[in-house]
């Protein structure tokens, strides 16, 4: 989708620290971090948010896209103290970018529960 702002991330035509890429995924540093590691994992394919991943494919990407995000995690050197992966969905979450993103954080201590 051309006017996605994390379309536009994965296509290259807006600059983002990429910290890894995997066939269907890309990884890369929040602009507004919340913690000393938060990452956004995506799916290259544009996807707007966690319920719309149905079927099949939808569970797929889902998989796939979770599986990259505790790769990158450990090789962060998140997995000795831990870290959160959570994705927000909608407006009562907060969701402000419609594509599909989880965020991962880690690097200190979270709280719980969050917001
Ligand atoms: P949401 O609020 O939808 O759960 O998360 C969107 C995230 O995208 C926010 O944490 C925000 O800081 C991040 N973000 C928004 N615009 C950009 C951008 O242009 N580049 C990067 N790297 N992150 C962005
Ligand atoms: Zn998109």
């Amino acid at each position: 989708m051309s006017d996605c702002l994390f379309c536009r991330i994965v296509a290259g035509e807006i600059p983002a620290k990429i910290v890894r890429r995997s066939a269907d995924a890309v990884a890369f540093s929040d602009i507004n971090p919340q913690a000393p590691v938060h990452v956004l994992v995506i799916p290259t394919a544009h996807i707007a948010a966690v319920r719309a991943a149905g079927g099949p494919d939808g569970e797929r990407l889902l998989a796939r896209t979770l599986t990259f995000a505790a790769e990158v995690a450990r090789e962060l050197g998140l997995d000795g103290g831990g870290y959160r992966i959570v994705t927000n969905t909608g407006p009562d979450a907060g969701q402000s970018v419609d594509h599909l993103h989880f965020h991962l954080l880690g690097g200190r201590k979270l709280r719980w529960p969050p917001g």
